[in-house]
């Protein structure tokens, strides 16, 4: 399948919605950048796919931030996704590996351990909502459904899923977001969970296997009829440029920049996207006099 995309619709005669993302090349990006293994590779690929999901009802620049804080060796895990389908995270121990479960599946689970889960919208006028609910099972699907059903009240089925090669590369990264909509009557609610059970492959093996959005759909709902509304490319995307690395300089103020002088040269790396910036002496100077 071709560029990594986002398609939202409704199903069962607008009874429920849907949310698609095929993230492949998204996920890839962000363990290229960060050196991960396939474990830290799968626990913050599921949690960008998360955020593209859940930033795709906002507008514009809103956003959305998730934060996984949990006691395992992963060390907590961040992804802000925005409705421009733009998205970015990393998580704090990039290296970690651990066993893989009886299943065979990645310990995503066990790598982020218990503790919580933050989710923060920012919104255009300026207002960020933030509700914390307790992390289920660190798998990331199922602790975001437990966010949506307990903090914001709205039942949901969601599917995370990244397909890691031997080699470590991203082999299909993908998320489902199914959601009834007040009023759905029980038989579509049965159709829905009905079909999900019915999948005997995982959603990251389906994206790997499908050669378009459409097949990949048919092969999520089956036989359940919907209809598409509307569809936007994703991808990673990082914020941070030399600029805005300056400005957070200036505002640690003229000692600890006269610090950095006396260094010779200063690097900056972003948390984000592991970009290296390197500011010589004559930038630190001119920072300096800013700050
Ligand atoms: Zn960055």
């Amino acid at each position: 399948m071709q560029h990594d995309e986002l398609w939202i619709g409704t199903m069962l005669e607008g009874n429920a919605r849907w949310v698609l993302v095929k993230s492949t090349d998204t996920v890839e990006e962000a363990r290229r950048r960060h050196g991960m293994s396939p474990l830290a590779t799968a626990a913050l690929g599921r949690s960008m796919t998360g955020a593209l999901v859940l930033a795709s009802s906002l507008k514009g620049e809103e956003n959305v931030t998730l934060r996984l804080l949990g006691d395992g060796p992963l060390g907590g895990v961040v992804a802000v996704g925005n409705a421009r389908g733009e998205v970015r995270g990393y998580v704090r121990e990039p290296l970690v590996d651990l066993p893989l479960k009886a299943s065979g599946k990645l310990d995503v689970g066990t790598a982020v351990g218990r503790g919580e889960l933050t989710v923060s919208r920012s919104l255009q006028n300026g207002e960020v909502y933030t509700g914390m609910v307790p992390l289920v099972s660190g798998e990331i699907a199922e602790d975001l459904v437990h966010y949506l059903l307990s903090s914001e009240q709205i039942p949901s089925a969601m599917l995370l899923g990244v397909l890691v090669e031997k080699d470590y590369h991203v082999a299909g990264a993908g998320g489902l977001l199914i959601q009834p909509l007040p009023g759905a009557p029980e038989e579509d609610i049965q159709a829905i969970e009905n079909q999900l059970g019915r999948l005997q492959t995982g959603i990251s093996e389906l994206v790997a296997q499908s050669e378009s959005m459409e097949e990949l759909l048919s092969h999520l709902l089956g036989k359940l009829p919907y209809h598409v509304l509307e569809r936007r490319p994703v991808g990673f995307t990082c914020m941070c440029s030399k600029e805005r690395l300056s400005g957070t300089l200036v505002s640690l103020g003229k000692k600890e920049i006269a610090d950095l002088i006396s260094d010779g040269k200063a690097e900056m790396v972003c948390h984000f996207c592991n970009e290296h910036y390197q500011f010589s002496m004559d930038e630190l100077q001119e920072i300096w006099e800013r700050a």
